[in-house]
């Protein structure tokens, strides 16, 4: 017998102990990193709310109670049972059975209406139809990513299962050795920003976090070291994904081209957006002309493969070794994540990219870990004088730029990146049409801007608390604002939109490498009375960049393929301060203001003299041990 079996079959032996006599125990099974028990007597497990809660606390384990198969109403009865018992405001657009795990997904309009105080309603439903219920919300913005990765996640629900059970035994192993180390090894985004990926090892486990790309490069990261895939690609215990951006998500779908066939963990939304962008990602590649790094497929594996975690679950994913997300403020699901290693050994906490102030979409950074001795900290800003404008101030000049256009009878073209930064700028629009500082207009929004929104409002509780508070409680979700029109007609609508009245476009690519900005440009740049302004980061080099800084020959490739030259008489402005990262002042206050503070940070994701500026004021400021490590350094903590 195998020490795990051995493991559950003295776990089930505590349950029955545990539970009340008349509660048949049928098994007890690891599913991921949660345990599984099943029982001919659900509805038993539903009238005691608390029984669940006393069994996870006295096996310190995280609990699932899902019936045994036999002991279930058919699911053609359950449905109107269920549907009974669910409140006809709740919206239920869904309801599918799963016959071999007992479980029914409700899909919701309202899921809070399904779960009920404390989850009364649910455990109604178990009660009356022993069926387990696990809800999920409708998208109030129809999005097809969404809609994908949920049909496509039921359709693999078997093999997923599997998955999950042999990952389960991996995490409940036990533990091979008595040394005790910890290690970092970097294996990009150091002295450099793009291509993260850090491999975080003990003598039992390896995890790697983060796998991204270079944008403008084609740097990958040192996989191919032996902490990471050199010694196979199982080598490895677990992928953690800080957020969806292709800096830090990109090749994860790579590594299982490579043969990798662990856990993704990660936040359901950047689960989502992994696949929106990683899949967008390929499509790029191949309109390019350039030979993709991995199929389509590998993106459906490595979301067969995630394991979606909510800020603050406390997870075993290896013998030593849990993890907790928190909130990093910077895109929908970014995720500092914590690991504590061993009994109390030491605390990693590696921040991802972080935004430390509160934002109209996100609240600010979470500092406050109840232990932590490590940060690995972005210092994208961290360079001495990357200070940036208040966001108040910028708002205010926006407002300007666009009220100005409008007077003018021109209209306004905004490039801006799907992910995030068009959802704050779509917040700001909203509020000042609502308030009257910027006159009524439509919003275009062209790209992937809809389909990134349409997310966003699938997962308002990761957004900032009173837009949340909005959206839950007021039904006033601003996203769903009239004046906003999801460009989804192609060049026809544009070009009508074009020759219309004025109004606001937000359009990808935010650099203007590409995407519908550039046929935005084609049909109004020649506006003297337009204006373009660009409110995120233009890398050097790109389309964006050159406009920026006063190019006004612009080289176009027409829809015949035929390439043209544009000259712009439309105006150029420049509105920064919407930045989704810290800047230094941000990052400063973010140790500072920690707590505890760690006693050694590696400044990572930053150029050069960034991260070096940001090591060795934190050192001055803060006397703590401070790094600005190179790639492929190896730091030992413990
Ligand atoms: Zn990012
Ligand atoms: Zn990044």
């Amino acid at each position: 017998m195998s020490t795990v079996e051995r493991q559950l079959e003295d776990i089930h032996s505590t349950v029955e102990q545990e539970v009340p006599g008349d509660i048949t125990i049928t098994e007890v099974r690891y599913e991921g990193p949660e345990l599984v028990i099943y029982t001919r007597d659900p509805k038993r497990f539903a009238r005691d709310g608390d029984l669940v809660r006393r069994l996870a606390s006295k096996l310190r384990k995280r609990i699932t109670v899902r019936p045994d198969p036999g002991s279930l109403a058919p699911a053609e009865k359950a449905r109107a049972e269920v549907m009974r018992v669910i409140p006809e405001e709740a919206g239920v657009t869904d309801l599918d059975f799963h016959v071999d795990t007992g479980e029914v997904v409700i899909e919701a309009a309202k899921p809070g209406m399904v779960i009920g105080r404390h989850g009364s309603t649910l455990r109604e439903i178990t009660q009356e139809t022993g069926w387990t219920p696990e809800v999920v919300r409708t998208p109030p913005i129809e999005s097809s990513t969404v809609k994908n990765v949920r049909n496509f996640l039921k359709q693999e629900r078997n093999e997923r299962r599997d998955i999950l059970e042999r990952i389960g035994r991996q995490i409940h192993r036990e533990k091979m050795s008595d040394d005790q180390w910890v290690r970092i090894t970097t294996l990009g985004c150091c002295r450099e920003v793009g291509r993260a990926a850090f491999i975080l090892s003990t003598p039992e486990t390896r995890i790697l976090i983060d796998c991204g790309d270079k944008p403008g490069s084609d740097d990958v990261p040192y996989l191919q070291v032996p902490e990471a895939l050199g010694s196979g690609a199982n080598s490895l215990d677990a992928v953690v994904l800080t957020h969806a951006h292709l800096d830090h998500s990109a090749l994860v779908p790579l590594l299982f081209k490579y043969g990798y066939d662990g856990p993704i963990y990660t936040t359901e939304p950047s689960r989502d957006l992994m696949g929106l962008l990683t899949l967008d990602y390929l499509d790029v590649a191949a309109k390019e002309g350039r030979t993709p790094p991995y199929e389509s497929e590998m993106v459906r594996e490595a979301i067969k493969h995630t394991i979606p975690l909510e800020y603050g679950d406390v997870t075993d994913i290896a013998p030593d070794v849990k993890l907790t997300f928190h909130n990093a403020g910077h895109i929908l699901g970014s995720a500092i994540s914590h690991f504590h290693i061993g009994d109390g050994l030491h605390n990693v906490a590696f921040s991802g990219d972080i935004h430390y102030k509160d934002t109209r979409l996100f609240n600010g950074a979470v500092n406050n870990f109840p232990r932590v001795e490590t940060l690995v900290l972005e210092s994208t800003y961290g360079g001495r004088n990357d200070y940036q404008t208040d966001q108040e101030d910028s708002e205010r000049k926006l407002k300007q730029v666009i009220t100005e256009t409008i007077e003018n009878d021109g209209k306004v073209l905004i490039p801006a990146f799907a992910v995030g930064r068009s959802q704050e700028i779509m917040l700001v629009l909203e509020e000042a049409m609502r308030s009257g500082d910027i006159p009524e207009v439509p919003v275009h929004l062209d790209g992937m801007i809809w389909e990134a929104t349409a997310i966003h409002t699938t997962y308002p509780e990761y957004l900032r608390d009173d837009l949340r508070e909005r959206i839950f409680h007021e039904d006033v979700n601003p996203f769903l604002a009239e004046q906003f029109n999801h460009i989804d007609a192609g060049e026809d609508e544009r070009q009508e939109v074009a020759d219309g009245d004025p109004c606001i476009v937000l359009s990808t690519s935010g650099m203007m490498e590409g995407g519908p900005v550039l046929s935005w440009l084609e049909r109004i740049g020649s506006d003297p009375d337009s204006t373009i302004v660009f409110v995120g980061y233009q890398a050097a080099g790109t389309l964006g960049s050159r406009i920026q800084n006063g190019r006004r020959d612009v080289p176009l490739r027409g829809p015949d393929g035929r390439s043209n030259s544009l000259t712009l008489k439309m105006g150029i402005e420049t509105v920064d301060g919407f930045s989704g990262h810290a800047d230094r002042q941000g990052l400063e206050n973010f140790v500072r203001t920690m707590n505890p503070r760690p006693e050694k940070v590696l400044c990572v994701h930053g150029d050069e003299r960034s991260t070096q500026d940001l090591s060795s004021a934190l050192y001055h400021e803060f006397n703590m041990r401070t790094f600005a490590p190179k790639n492929l350094e190896t730091f030992r903590f413990v």
